[in-house]
């Protein structure tokens, strides 16, 4: 295709505000899916993202679109190349990647909400990029729409004419040719040498069960073509290309992929490791010398250990992990032991949804039941000894002479009604939060940013924040070092044993009232045993708060006085189901909702 022709886009949005809708539309209206074959959210095929009507990976498009004159007519078909983007904040990276295929970007926002904390964010990255930017509002048709209002908010923001903001409802399709006319009037053609050595750029890489691994690349410089000999410049090892084409939106076989065109390959590699996002691809002979810039693994921020409840899993979790890898580069993990859990892994993940993300998928796709501990950071511990530990395990926090504690900090953006500064103020004090500035967008809109140790926002501080402002606040934040902190480690011991999958670490100023909630809430969780357990809190050795659960023989059959068998065996199947969830620690029965209990402030 003359590169001309070709118009590379991604839409970029704030969860919820209507982009794979209008991806569909955008499907539907260019012909690519026949009307009998849509189905909501066409291009979300994993069953959790449809689910969660959330996107987790990007994929991309490639729809034919002649644009109507203005003085009627059509005029040459374009190649629209459409990316859909993961709109959450532990995908940044491979939204980042996305957008540097692109060369314009469709910025949507909901005409009934307003900017939202991941339309900011994604604003910046399209910034950092270069990209042009079209503003839309969506969602026109809803009664509660305020597009008016909206479309001065958004053109205040990125310096436009209010009458320069699209209005389209992406349910009904209005609006939405006009915005593919857009597209093509505004959006930059790709530019690229066309006579040089191969340079692709990977910005999505998947595991599909029966092709392997299929590698979305958009191609900067030259040529790539069939059966040619590729390599991946980040690592050197090079691949036969098996097949190269388009999505639209199955994937078509092609002769190759020139200047500024967006496809998928398939070299037969069997882990997306070996093909990883953000990596550049050349020729093996006569191949490019520079690598396109931008490239970065993917690094872990929260560490869980998942355990299976049956020890005997064990084997099959692994199995499960190992699978979820080969589509997953951002997850990692090993073998762990813990004395009171048995044989797991310690798994690191980008956030937290990316850990829901995988936890729910090993319960589901794989049938695994599984205990995870409470989420933690990755802390570097400098001993007096000039020694040096990185802690991915809060029972591996190191005993001596500590001489300081290093914790990851993010730039945190919460974006809300100016009616709830007070409340965000109070969470964000209240989380070791340090304030960097605050903005208002409209006269009741405020932008706040702060900065965070991750471990607070990790800690449910979403949920929180969701609660102080009922539902009006949005959150997003992004790594930004790291800095010193007074941290200590708190044990709990039940029984007088260690449990190691309750260990936290802490603050110093918070260490005691975390200790007190937490004996606290165990207290309540942990059934009553046939003798007394003790639950004490710990710093060291220093005991910091105590309950017991005193001993009872619990006969639920004795309350049945004789006769009703079928009563009996209910109970006894009520207590059988309640067990099913149980871990023994030592001697105890733990309930998996104590392992769980940990993870909340209330
Ligand atoms: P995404 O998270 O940005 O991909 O958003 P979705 O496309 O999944 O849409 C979120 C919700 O908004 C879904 O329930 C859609 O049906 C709904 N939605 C999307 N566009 C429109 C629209 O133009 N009008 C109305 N009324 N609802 C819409
Ligand atoms: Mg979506």
């Amino acid at each position: 295709t003359d590169p001309a022709l070709i118009r590379n886009f991604c839409i970029i949005a704030h969860i919820d505000h209507g982009k794979s809708t209008l991806a569909d539309r955008m499907l539907q209206l260019t012909g690519v899916v026949e009307q009998r074959q849509m189905r909501a959210q066409y291009l979300d095929r994993m069953d959790i993202e449809r689910e969660r009507g959330i996107t987790i990976k990007s994929q991309a498009v490639r729809l034919p679109w002649a644009p109507t004159k203005d003085e009627g007519g059509e005029s040459a078909t374009h190649i629209l190349n459409m990316i859909d983007t993961p709109g959450h904040v532990d995908f940044t990276y491979e939204v980042s990647r996305s957008l540097a295929a692109c060369e314009g970007c469709i910025l949507l926002v909901d005409a009934a909400q307003g900017i939202e904390a991941q339309t900011l964010a994604n604003l910046y990255l399209a910034m950092e990029h270069d990209l042009t930017i079209i503003p839309v509002l969506n969602k026109i048709d809803l009664p509660a729409a305020q597009p008016e209002k909206y479309a001065a908010e958004l053109a205040h923001l990125i310096g436009c004419d209010p009458s320069d903001v699209l209005k389209v409802s992406a349910k009904t399709g209005e609006g939405v040719a006009e915005l593919l006319n857009r597209v093509v009037e505004l959006v930059p053609a790709p530019v690229g040498v066309h006579d040089a050595p191969a340079r692709a750029m990977i910005f999505d890489s998947v595991y599909d069960a029966y092709r392997g691994v299929v590698t979305y690349v958009k191609v900067v410089d030259g040529t790539l073509g069939r059966r040619e000999r590729i390599k991946m410049m980040s690592t050197g090892a090079a691949h036969e290309l098996l097949e190269i084409g388009t999505n639209s939106p199955e994937m078509t076989p092609a002769d190759g992929l020139s200047v500024g065109e967006v496809g998928y390959l398939i070299t037969g590699v069997k882990d997306v490791r070996q093909s990883k996002v953000g990596d550049t691809i050349t020729q093996v002979s006569g191949g490019a010398q520079e690598p396109l810039g931008g490239y970065k693994d993917p690094k872990p921020m929260v560490f869980s250990g998942l355990y299976p409840l049956d020890g005997s899993d064990y084997p099959e979790l692994r199995e499960a992990l190992d699978k979820l890898q080969l589509n997953d580069a951002a997850l990692v993990y090993e073998p762990e032991t813990s004395a009171a859990l048995g044989f797991g892994f310690r798994v690191g993940f980008l956030g937290l949804l990316h850990l829901e993300v995988i936890r729910e998928r090993l319960e589901r796709e794989f049938n695994l039941d599984l205990i995870a501990t409470a989420p933690n950071v990755v802390y570097r511990v400098e001993m007096e000894d000039g020694t040096e530990h990185t802690v991915t395990n809060p029972s591996e926090f190191p005993v001596g002479k500590i001489d300081t504690v290093h914790e990851p900090v993010v730039r945190g953006t919460i974006l809300a009604p100016s009616e709830f500064i007070g409340a965000i103020m109070e969470l964000c004090q209240n989380r070791r939060g340090v304030l960097l500035g605050m903005d208002y967008l409209s006269e009741d809109r405020v932008e706040i940013r702060y900065t965070l140790p991750l471990a607070e926002v990790v800690f449910d501080f979403f949920d929180q924040l969701k609660s102080k402002t009922r539902g009006y606040a949005s959150l997003d934040y992004e790594p930004t070092g790291e800095q010193t902190s007074e941290l200590v480690k708190v044990d709990i011991l039940l029984h007088g044993d260690k449990v190691d999958a309750f260990s936290a670490i802490t603050h110093k100023d918070k260490a005691y009232a975390y200790g007190v909630r937490l004996v606290a809430k165990l207290r309540e969780l942990i059934p009553r045993q046939n003798f007394e357990v003790p639950i004490q809190a710990a710093i060291g050795s220093r005991v910091i708060a105590r309950e017991t659960v005193r001993a009872i023989r619990k006969d639920v059959l004795a309350k049945c006085y004789g006769g009703d068998i079928s009563r009996k065996r209910k109970l006894l199947e009520k207590q059988k189901e309640g067990k099913k969830r149980m871990k023994m620690v030592g001697s105890v029965e733990v309930p998996q909702e104590a392992f769980i209990a940990v993870l909340s402030s209330d």
